[in-house]
């Protein structure tokens, strides 16, 4: 079985689904949670999660926690005289979290899917991979946290293209993502967030409240006695959420302090950190092109989500409820373990489809006419660029570069040299055009690439229709013909090329029109807009044709006065 994991900054939870669902698989102590915290004595030594913590009073140089933070850097953290890079730490939590797993199920678990931040790089991402291998796990596959949310949700389920936000407030992180599914693909299309605020800082706002109402100061108290100040107003901030005032004490120089504060109070002196979460809204939705009314759903992660005056003010925000239905400490391990249920083409789950980032570049030889008459052949043309959102699909036409030319090669290659020999050598395929003068025949190259590492080429020419075609899978990919198949049905409709979406069809025919009816300065500026929206869709950047089509609309709305 694979199991979903949510690799957490503070905590982390393993998931798995079965009957027709995904669930949390309690650890040896039978909780949820298991803290992302690890120490190792001098003995060399384990502990991971609560004990780990538990150690942190006692032995401060042997425990390390919020390591996920420094994930694919050198950094090295010393436990008792043991060095650990931060995913080696992180392999500790995950192996105790595949024990419980291995415990709970009493079977063996050997791979997984793992969440990480949506803003994780190549780098992070591979150091969590490492980290998974190192704790005897094959990453299957990652997950960005906030499509996990989504994917929990079920919001892939929907008919409609909607877009959402997703609002991650945990402990000390703070993440927004902005989200679209849009012809049943989901797209992470925004991210933005705070790295040094969370549930914490809310926390400290009700401690210092507690310290002014009480006339103290937080020098004058002890190491001992601010933890025991901070357990107190981490309780009070949660109880707050449910009453209009809370009182809480705690033990200062042998006599208890004790002081009220109201709801009221509290959300004042929070103000300021409110304001802090609204800047990575507003930055995820600008990066987004979108607006806040744009956003048909806002679902809640994280701790700290929980806090009612942050949900009040997200519903002043956005003008709508959020999607609390789920626990918002487990929505992501939920969505990871739905994942890899997908990934076992488990009958109860409608596989979706996620959207990746393409890690290299895929294209083709070809000979570049660099001056009039003159060639340079052993070139390589990218189809599908490093970081495009897979699956994608994408068209290249290429032209006959010799008088008679009576076959065209497409030689199928990955890399980023700009010489073909540099390049790694996937496949090829021939295909016969008519005799003609040189440029004159041309052949539509299409590549189609998906996350299961299958990438389908397809050469049409074009005078005659004639088309070939191939599919190549990657070495990690283990689906079977027919999968394949099916599955190369499923992304057929990638191929429809942007032009011939409805809309987009329809702007393109207004602004022909109009440009048709139009004379002189608006004629000019009509071409200028057309062709640029032209060129988008011919590159089929989403993004890029969403821009170019407002453009061009608001020119078409000025002009049709
Ligand atoms: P996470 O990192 O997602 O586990 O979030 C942990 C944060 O959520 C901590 O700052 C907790 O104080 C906070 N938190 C958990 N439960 C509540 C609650 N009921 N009300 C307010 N904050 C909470």
């Amino acid at each position: 079985m694979i199991v979903g994991i949510d690799l957490g900054t503070t905590n982390s939870l393993i998931a798995y689904f079965a009957d027709g669902e995904p669930k949390i698989i309690p650890n040896r102590l039978g909780k949820h949670l298991t803290p992302s915290v690890v120490s190792v004595d001098e003995e060399g030594n384990v502990y991971v999660g609560e004990t780990a913590r538990e150690r942190m009073s006692l032995y401060p140089d042997s425990v390390a926690q919020t390591f996920k933070r420094s994930m694919g850097t050198e950094r090295e953290y010393n436990l008792s005289g043991h060095k650990f890079k931060p995913e080696e730490l992180s392999s500790m939590v995950l192996r105790s979290l595949k024990e419980d797993a291995e415990a709970f199920l009493g079977e063996e678990i050997t791979e997984a899917v793992i969440s990480v931040p949506a803003y994780f790089d190549d780098k992070r991402r591979k150091a969590t991979k490492r980290a998974g291998e190192l704790a005897g796990l094959k990453v299957e596959r990652m997950i960005s946290e906030p499509t996990a949310a989504a994917v929990a949700y079920g919001l892939y389920d929907r008919t409609k293209d909607t877009r959402f936000l997703v609002f991650d407030l945990g402990g000390g992180t703070f993440d927004v993502s902005v989200l679209e599914l849009y012809h049943n693909i989901l797209e992470v299309r925004a991210v933005a967030g705070d790295n040094y605020l969370g549930g914490e800082d809310f926390t400290a706002v009700m401690a210092k409240l507690f310290l002014q109402k009480s006339g103290l100061s937080l020098q004058s108290l002890s190491e001992k006695e601010q933890v025991r100040l901070y357990r107190q107003a981490e309780k009070a901030k949660c109880d707050i959420n449910d009453t209009d005032k809370v009182t809480f004490g705690f033990l200062y120089k042998e006599e208890t302090k004790e002081a009220e504060i109201s709801a009221k109070e509290y959300e004042e002196a929070c103000e300021e950190l409110l304001m802090k979460i609204r800047e990575p809204v507003k930055k995820s939705l600008a990066d987004a092109g979108l607006k806040l009314s744009d956003i048909d759903e806002v679902l809640l992660i994280g701790g700290a989500t929980r806090l009612s005056i942050v949900r009040d003010f997200l519903i002043r925000l956005f003008r709508k409820f959020p999607d609390t239905k789920l626990n918002p400490d487990e929505t992501v391990a939920l969505g990871a373990a739905v994942q890899a249920a997908m990934k076992e083409r488990r009958e109860e789950v409608k596989e979706v489809i996620l959207t990746d980032v393409c890690s290299f570049t895929l294209g083709t030889e070809v000979v570049v006419e660099y001056e009039e008459g003159k060639f340079e052949d052993g070139r390589f043309c990218p189809i599908i660029e490093r970081n495009t959102v897979i699956p994608a699909s994408h068209t290249e036409r290429l032209f006959t570069v010799r008088d008679n030319q009576d076959k065209v090669r497409v030689r199928v290659l990955q890399g980023e040299s700009r010489f073909a020999r540099n390049n790694l050598y996937l496949g090829e395929l021939e295909i016969e055009v008519p005799k003609a003068p040189k440029g004159q025949e041309s052949v539509d190259v299409t590549y189609t690439y998906d996350i299961n590492s299958l990438l389908e080429v397809e050469v049409k020419v074009v005078s005659t229709g004639r088309s070939q075609k191939m599919i190549i899978k990657g070495q990690d990919n283990q689906m079977t013909d027919e999968e394949i198949q099916k599955r190369m049905e499923e992304l057929a409709y990638l191929k429809i090329q942007p032009r011939d979406y409805e809309e987009n069809r329809l702007v393109l025919l207004r602004a022909e029109r109009m440009y048709e009816e139009a004379l002189g300065e608006s004629r000019k500026k009509l071409d200028h807009y057309i062709t640029a929206f032209e060129a988008a869709l011919k590159r089929g950047d989403h993004d890029e044709i969403m821009d170019a089509r407002q453009d061009l609309n608001e020119v078409l709305e000025e002009e049709d006065k």
